[in-house]
């Protein structure tokens, strides 16, 4: 799930270590661009990274109930969740912290991050929780 670390992703993979989601954004035509790129695929512009709200709402979801990795017990719960900032902005992700059978389609979710270690990095890897639920 976790891509390689480059240049042009390290940020985003890294960047929850302070708590807030990183997410590439060109200047040029104020367009925020996911998953990670090198230039926008917009306008070829060059791309910064700025800090979203974390809030979004799920697009799209689906249950897993067959365990492939011993580390996350089944059921779980695989969303594409759309981002706040912008309708098109969409990243894919578990959601947390709640019964998988209550979650639907156009549910607020707010980021949270898992840090694990992946190729001996730290990475924060973003999931989702309803929106006011605590940890
Ligand atoms: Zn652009």
């Amino acid at each position: 799930m976790i891509p390689e670390l480059q240049a042009d992703n390290r940020r985003f993979w890294t960047g929850g270590a302070d708590g807030r989601l990183h997410v590439p954004y060109c200047e040029s035509c104020a367009s925020w661009v996911l998953p990670p790129e090198a230039d926008c695929p917009s306008c070829d512009g060059a791309l910064g990274v700025r800090t979203v709200s974390g809030e979004g709402t799920v697009f799209t979801y689906t249950v897993d109930r067959h365990p492939f990795n011993p580390a996350v017990p089944p059921p779980y719960v695989i969303a594409i969740v759309e981002l706040a900032e912008q309708s098109d902005l969409r990243v894919a992700a578990n959601i947390v912290d709640c019964e998988p059978d209550s979650v639907t389609i156009g549910m607020p979710v707010a980021v949270r991050f898992e840090e694990q270690q992946a190729s001996g990095e730290t990475v924060y890897v973003p999931v989702f929780a309803p929106l006011g639920a605590t940890s």
